[in-house]
Protein backbone atom coordinates (compact mmCIF):
# COMPACT_ATOMS: atom_id res chain seq x y z
CA UNK A 1 0.00 0.00 0.00
CA UNK A 2 1.82 3.03 -1.46
CA UNK A 3 0.79 5.25 1.44
CA UNK A 4 2.22 2.90 3.74
CA UNK A 5 5.38 2.00 2.10
CA UNK A 6 7.81 3.85 4.10
CA UNK A 7 6.33 3.01 7.43
CA UNK A 8 6.41 -0.43 6.48
CA UNK A 9 10.28 -0.15 5.74
CA UNK A 10 11.03 1.99 8.86
CA UNK A 11 9.00 -0.99 11.01
CA UNK A 12 11.09 -3.43 9.35
CA UNK A 13 13.97 -1.93 9.88
CA UNK A 14 13.11 -1.86 13.65
CA UNK A 15 12.35 -5.28 13.93
CA UNK A 16 15.76 -6.39 12.27
CA UNK A 17 17.99 -5.58 15.17
CA UNK A 18 16.08 -7.95 17.29
CA UNK A 19 16.41 -11.22 15.03
CA UNK A 20 19.81 -12.29 16.03
CA UNK A 21 18.60 -11.83 20.09
CA UNK A 22 17.87 -14.83 22.01
CA UNK A 23 16.43 -13.04 24.72
CA UNK A 24 15.27 -9.31 24.94
CA UNK A 25 16.64 -7.06 27.64
CA UNK A 26 14.64 -3.70 28.56
CA UNK A 27 16.71 -1.93 26.80
CA UNK A 28 16.58 -4.02 23.44
CA UNK A 29 12.87 -3.33 24.14
CA UNK A 30 13.31 0.18 24.77
CA UNK A 31 15.79 0.68 21.70
CA UNK A 32 12.80 -0.64 19.29
CA UNK A 33 10.17 1.35 20.70
CA UNK A 34 11.85 4.43 20.14
CA UNK A 35 11.98 3.55 16.69
CA UNK A 36 8.54 2.27 16.14
CA UNK A 37 7.73 5.60 17.53
CA UNK A 38 10.05 7.28 15.28
CA UNK A 39 8.67 5.53 12.36
CA UNK A 40 5.09 6.23 13.35
CA UNK A 41 5.78 10.26 14.02
CA UNK A 42 7.41 10.85 10.55
CA UNK A 43 4.12 9.11 9.40
CA UNK A 44 2.32 11.59 10.64
CA UNK A 45 0.57 9.09 13.06
CA UNK A 46 -0.90 11.72 15.77
CA UNK A 47 0.93 12.30 18.73
CA UNK A 48 -1.21 11.16 21.35
CA UNK A 49 -2.13 7.52 19.14
CA UNK A 50 2.27 6.90 18.92
CA UNK A 51 1.67 7.81 23.15
CA UNK A 52 -0.75 5.21 24.10
CA UNK A 53 0.44 2.55 21.17
CA UNK A 54 4.09 2.54 21.90
CA UNK A 55 3.27 2.27 25.80
CA UNK A 56 0.81 -0.78 24.97
CA UNK A 57 3.60 -2.48 22.91
CA UNK A 58 6.77 -1.33 26.00
CA UNK A 59 4.27 -3.24 28.54
CA UNK A 60 3.17 -6.26 27.04
CA UNK A 61 6.95 -6.55 25.46
CA UNK A 62 8.06 -6.48 28.93
CA UNK A 63 5.48 -9.11 30.55
CA UNK A 64 6.06 -11.30 27.21
CA UNK A 65 6.48 -15.23 28.16
CA UNK A 66 9.46 -16.85 27.09
CA UNK A 67 7.97 -18.72 24.11
CA UNK A 68 8.87 -21.88 22.36
CA UNK A 69 7.10 -21.15 18.77
CA UNK A 70 8.50 -17.64 18.95
CA UNK A 71 11.72 -16.32 18.90
CA UNK A 72 12.06 -12.52 20.82
CA UNK A 73 11.56 -10.56 17.37
CA UNK A 74 8.52 -13.00 16.29
CA UNK A 75 6.77 -12.31 19.50
CA UNK A 76 7.57 -8.33 19.67
CA UNK A 77 5.73 -7.98 15.75
CA UNK A 78 2.81 -10.14 17.00
CA UNK A 79 2.58 -7.66 20.07
CA UNK A 80 3.01 -4.79 17.29
CA UNK A 81 0.70 -6.52 14.66
CA UNK A 82 -2.00 -6.91 17.39
CA UNK A 83 -2.00 -3.45 18.87
CA UNK A 84 -1.83 -1.95 15.61
CA UNK A 85 -4.81 -3.89 14.34
CA UNK A 86 -6.62 -2.31 17.88
CA UNK A 87 -5.60 1.05 16.65
CA UNK A 88 -7.25 0.47 12.99
CA UNK A 89 -10.30 -0.90 14.55
CA UNK A 90 -10.48 -0.58 17.96
CA UNK A 91 -11.82 -3.95 18.10
CA UNK A 92 -14.68 -3.24 15.56
CA UNK A 93 -14.22 -5.02 12.39
CA UNK A 94 -18.24 -5.04 10.43
CA UNK A 95 -19.90 -5.02 7.13
CA UNK A 96 -22.24 -1.75 5.97
CA UNK A 97 -25.29 -1.49 8.07
CA UNK A 98 -28.50 -1.95 5.70
CA UNK A 99 -31.48 -0.95 6.49
CA UNK A 100 -34.22 -3.96 7.54
CA UNK A 101 -36.60 -1.71 5.69
CA UNK A 102 -34.91 -0.71 2.26
CA UNK A 103 -33.97 1.86 1.08
CA UNK A 104 -30.96 1.71 2.78
CA UNK A 105 -30.03 5.52 3.66
CA UNK A 106 -25.76 6.20 2.88
CA UNK A 107 -24.52 9.56 3.65
CA UNK A 108 -21.33 10.84 2.43
CA UNK A 109 -19.75 13.71 4.46
CA UNK A 110 -15.92 15.19 4.06
CA UNK A 111 -13.79 17.98 3.27
CA UNK A 112 -13.99 19.42 -0.48
CA UNK A 113 -11.78 16.85 -2.50
CA UNK A 114 -11.68 14.20 0.27
CA UNK A 115 -12.93 11.71 -2.35
CA UNK A 116 -16.64 11.23 -1.54
CA UNK A 117 -18.19 11.94 -5.25
CA UNK A 118 -15.25 9.20 -6.75
CA UNK A 119 -16.70 6.88 -3.11
CA UNK A 120 -20.81 7.50 -4.11
CA UNK A 121 -19.79 5.83 -8.14
CA UNK A 122 -17.11 3.48 -6.57
CA UNK A 123 -19.69 2.03 -3.83
CA UNK A 124 -22.93 2.44 -6.48
CA UNK A 125 -20.80 -0.19 -8.56
CA UNK A 126 -19.86 -2.56 -5.60
CA UNK A 127 -23.15 -2.57 -4.55
CA UNK A 128 -24.57 -2.82 -7.97
CA UNK A 129 -22.17 -5.60 -8.45
CA UNK A 130 -23.58 -7.44 -5.10
CA UNK A 131 -27.18 -7.46 -5.88
CA UNK A 132 -28.37 -4.51 -5.08
CA UNK A 133 -29.85 -1.46 -6.65
CA UNK A 134 -27.90 1.62 -5.55
CA UNK A 135 -29.22 5.14 -6.76
CA UNK A 136 -26.98 8.16 -6.19
CA UNK A 137 -28.56 11.46 -4.89
CA UNK A 138 -26.78 14.76 -5.75
CA UNK A 139 -27.04 16.58 -2.36
CA UNK A 140 -23.89 19.33 -3.03
CA UNK A 141 -25.28 21.86 -4.55
CA UNK A 142 -22.20 24.22 -3.16
CA UNK A 143 -19.57 23.27 -5.48
CA UNK A 144 -20.02 24.23 -8.74
CA UNK A 145 -20.00 20.91 -11.40
CA UNK A 146 -20.62 18.93 -8.14
CA UNK A 147 -23.98 17.78 -9.37
CA UNK A 148 -22.40 17.12 -13.20
CA UNK A 149 -19.18 15.14 -11.78
CA UNK A 150 -21.73 12.75 -10.00
CA UNK A 151 -23.87 11.75 -12.95
CA UNK A 152 -20.69 11.24 -14.85
CA UNK A 153 -19.56 8.84 -12.14
CA UNK A 154 -23.15 7.39 -11.67
CA UNK A 155 -23.18 6.64 -15.61
CA UNK A 156 -19.86 5.28 -15.51
CA UNK A 157 -20.72 3.16 -12.28
CA UNK A 158 -24.13 1.82 -14.42
CA UNK A 159 -25.43 3.64 -11.11
CA UNK A 160 -28.88 6.18 -11.59
CA UNK A 161 -28.49 9.69 -10.47
CA UNK A 162 -31.39 11.55 -8.72
CA UNK A 163 -30.51 15.12 -9.40
CA UNK A 164 -32.15 18.51 -8.69
CA UNK A 165 -33.50 19.98 -11.83
CA UNK A 166 -33.07 23.24 -11.82
CA UNK A 167 -29.85 24.83 -13.00
CA UNK A 168 -28.67 21.48 -14.08
CA UNK A 169 -28.00 21.24 -18.11
CA UNK A 170 -28.47 18.11 -19.98
CA UNK A 171 -25.52 18.94 -22.46
CA UNK A 172 -23.18 18.31 -19.52
CA UNK A 173 -22.23 21.92 -18.91
CA UNK A 174 -21.07 23.44 -15.24
CA UNK A 175 -24.50 24.52 -14.11
CA UNK A 176 -25.38 24.12 -10.18
CA UNK A 177 -24.27 27.62 -9.45
CA UNK A 178 -21.63 30.06 -9.73
CA UNK A 179 -18.63 29.87 -7.11
CA UNK A 180 -19.23 30.28 -3.87
CA UNK A 181 -23.41 30.34 -4.71
CA UNK A 182 -25.67 28.16 -3.32
CA UNK A 183 -28.94 27.61 -5.52
CA UNK A 184 -31.16 25.24 -4.62
CA UNK A 185 -32.04 23.39 -1.42
CA UNK A 186 -29.51 20.34 -0.39
CA UNK A 187 -32.39 19.04 2.45
CA UNK A 188 -34.83 18.53 -0.22
CA UNK A 189 -33.06 17.43 -2.38
CA UNK A 190 -32.16 14.24 -0.22
CA UNK A 191 -35.28 13.90 1.23
CA UNK A 192 -36.43 13.78 -2.56
CA UNK A 193 -34.06 11.74 -3.69
CA UNK A 194 -34.91 9.06 -0.66
CA UNK A 195 -38.27 9.60 -1.81
CA UNK A 196 -37.90 8.44 -5.60
CA UNK A 197 -35.84 5.26 -4.08
CA UNK A 198 -38.62 4.24 -1.74
CA UNK A 199 -41.30 4.71 -4.93
CA UNK A 200 -39.11 3.24 -7.36
CA UNK A 201 -37.57 0.14 -5.41
CA UNK A 202 -33.86 1.72 -5.03
CA UNK A 203 -32.56 -0.52 -2.27
CA UNK A 204 -29.59 1.51 -1.15
CA UNK A 205 -29.81 5.53 -1.51
CA UNK A 206 -25.90 7.03 -1.50
CA UNK A 207 -25.90 10.69 -0.59
CA UNK A 208 -23.06 13.15 -1.85
CA UNK A 209 -22.97 15.88 0.02
CA UNK A 210 -21.19 19.50 0.25
CA UNK A 211 -17.43 19.96 1.51
CA UNK A 212 -15.58 22.85 1.73
CA UNK A 213 -12.15 23.53 2.18
CA UNK A 214 -11.98 23.55 5.41
CA UNK A 215 -14.10 22.38 8.20
CA UNK A 216 -16.85 25.10 8.71
CA UNK A 217 -20.27 25.69 10.48
CA UNK A 218 -22.58 26.58 7.55
CA UNK A 219 -21.51 23.13 5.95
CA UNK A 220 -21.81 21.14 9.56
CA UNK A 221 -24.88 22.54 9.77
CA UNK A 222 -25.92 21.64 6.26
CA UNK A 223 -24.95 18.17 6.63
CA UNK A 224 -26.80 17.93 9.68
CA UNK A 225 -30.18 19.33 8.43
CA UNK A 226 -29.47 16.44 5.73
CA UNK A 227 -29.05 13.90 8.68
CA UNK A 228 -32.09 14.85 10.55
CA UNK A 229 -34.27 14.99 7.44
CA UNK A 230 -33.44 11.61 5.90
CA UNK A 231 -31.70 9.59 9.14
CA UNK A 232 -29.40 7.87 7.47
CA UNK A 233 -28.08 4.06 8.20
CA UNK A 234 -24.38 4.89 7.75
CA UNK A 235 -22.88 8.14 7.98
CA UNK A 236 -19.60 7.51 6.05
CA UNK A 237 -16.98 10.72 7.42
CA UNK A 238 -14.45 10.34 3.50
CA UNK A 239 -10.76 11.44 4.55
CA UNK A 240 -7.97 12.00 2.28
CA UNK A 241 -5.19 10.08 3.64
CA UNK A 242 -2.44 12.16 2.38
CA UNK A 243 -4.20 15.58 4.49
CA UNK A 244 -1.49 15.04 7.03
CA UNK A 245 -1.63 16.19 10.88
CA UNK A 246 -5.21 17.92 10.05
CA UNK A 247 -6.58 14.46 9.77
CA UNK A 248 -6.94 14.35 13.19
CA UNK A 249 -8.74 17.88 13.76
CA UNK A 250 -11.08 17.32 11.08
CA UNK A 251 -12.26 13.97 11.97
CA UNK A 252 -12.82 15.29 15.09
CA UNK A 253 -14.61 18.54 13.94
CA UNK A 254 -16.71 16.31 11.68
CA UNK A 255 -17.85 13.81 14.43
CA UNK A 256 -18.88 16.36 16.65
CA UNK A 257 -20.57 18.48 13.74
CA UNK A 258 -22.46 15.17 12.58
CA UNK A 259 -21.62 12.40 14.51
CA UNK A 260 -20.67 9.65 11.64
CA UNK A 261 -21.19 6.08 11.83
CA UNK A 262 -17.99 5.06 9.85
CA UNK A 263 -15.14 6.41 7.73
CA UNK A 264 -13.77 5.91 4.76
CA UNK A 265 -10.02 6.42 3.91
CA UNK A 266 -9.20 7.65 0.39
CA UNK A 267 -6.18 7.84 -1.99
CA UNK A 268 -4.41 5.02 -0.17
CA UNK A 269 -2.65 4.72 -3.91
CA UNK A 270 -0.75 7.94 -2.84
CA UNK A 271 3.02 8.23 -2.02
CA UNK A 272 2.15 10.75 1.15
CA UNK A 273 2.47 10.03 4.52
CA UNK A 274 -0.76 7.68 5.41
CA UNK A 275 -0.27 7.46 9.17
CA UNK A 276 -2.27 10.49 10.13
CA UNK A 277 -5.29 8.57 8.30
CA UNK A 278 -4.48 5.67 10.77
CA UNK A 279 -5.10 8.04 13.65
CA UNK A 280 -8.52 8.66 12.56
CA UNK A 281 -10.15 5.52 13.87
CA UNK A 282 -8.37 5.36 17.31
CA UNK A 283 -9.27 8.93 18.19
CA UNK A 284 -13.13 8.85 17.17
CA UNK A 285 -13.52 5.44 17.95
CA UNK A 286 -15.51 4.71 14.71
CA UNK A 287 -14.47 2.15 12.87
CA UNK A 288 -13.18 2.19 9.13
CA UNK A 289 -15.31 0.70 6.53
CA UNK A 290 -13.63 1.31 2.98
CA UNK A 291 -10.79 1.89 1.83
CA UNK A 292 -10.01 3.95 -1.59
CA UNK A 293 -7.10 3.36 -3.53
CA UNK A 294 -7.27 4.85 -6.66
CA UNK A 295 -9.24 6.80 -9.55
CA UNK A 296 -10.97 3.68 -11.39
CA UNK A 297 -14.28 2.58 -9.87
CA UNK A 298 -12.29 -0.81 -8.78
CA UNK A 299 -10.23 1.07 -6.63
CA UNK A 300 -12.20 0.29 -3.45
CA UNK A 301 -12.13 -2.38 -0.46
CA UNK A 302 -13.67 -3.38 2.47
CA UNK A 303 -12.02 -2.06 5.47
CA UNK A 304 -10.49 -5.04 7.72
CA UNK A 305 -8.29 -3.78 10.31
CA UNK A 306 -6.65 -6.89 10.89
CA UNK A 307 -5.31 -7.20 7.13
CA UNK A 308 -4.51 -4.60 7.15
CA UNK A 309 -1.92 -4.27 9.94
CA UNK A 310 -0.26 -7.49 8.23
CA UNK A 311 -0.18 -5.31 5.33
CA UNK A 312 1.57 -2.58 7.47
CA UNK A 313 3.89 -4.91 8.61
CA UNK A 314 4.77 -7.01 5.91
P1 LIG B 1 -15.08 15.35 -3.27
O1 LIG B 1 -14.86 16.82 -3.41
O2 LIG B 1 -14.97 14.90 -1.85
O3 LIG B 1 -16.32 14.86 -3.92
O4 LIG B 1 -13.82 14.65 -3.99
P2 LIG B 1 -13.75 13.97 -5.43
O5 LIG B 1 -14.43 12.66 -5.45
O6 LIG B 1 -14.13 14.97 -6.46
O7 LIG B 1 -12.18 13.67 -5.51
C1 LIG B 1 -11.22 14.71 -5.58
C2 LIG B 1 -10.07 14.24 -6.48
O8 LIG B 1 -9.42 13.12 -5.88
C3 LIG B 1 -10.51 13.78 -7.85
O9 LIG B 1 -9.55 14.21 -8.79
C4 LIG B 1 -10.52 12.26 -7.73
O10 LIG B 1 -10.26 11.64 -8.99
C5 LIG B 1 -9.39 12.02 -6.77
N1 LIG B 1 -9.56 10.79 -5.98
C6 LIG B 1 -10.63 10.38 -5.28
N2 LIG B 1 -10.39 9.20 -4.63
C7 LIG B 1 -9.12 8.86 -4.95
C8 LIG B 1 -8.26 7.76 -4.59
O11 LIG B 1 -8.60 6.84 -3.83
N3 LIG B 1 -6.99 7.79 -5.11
C9 LIG B 1 -6.56 8.80 -5.94
N4 LIG B 1 -5.30 8.73 -6.40
N5 LIG B 1 -7.32 9.83 -6.28
C10 LIG B 1 -8.60 9.87 -5.81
Amino acid sequence: MAAFSSLTDRLSNAFKNLRSKGKLSEADIDGTIREIRRALLDADVALEVVRSFTARIRERALGTEVSEALNPAQQVVKIVNEELTDVLGRGVDRPLNFAKNPPTIIMLAGLQGAGKTTLAGKLGYWLKDSGHTPILVAADLQRPNAVTQLQVVGERAGVPVYAPEKGVQSDGGDAVSAPGETTGDPVKVARDGVELARRKMYDVVIIDTAGRLGVDEVLMKQARDIRDAVNPNEILFVIDAMIGQDAVQTAKAFDEGVDFTGVVLSKLDGDARGGAALSVASVTGKPILFASTGEGLKDFEVFHPDRMASRILD
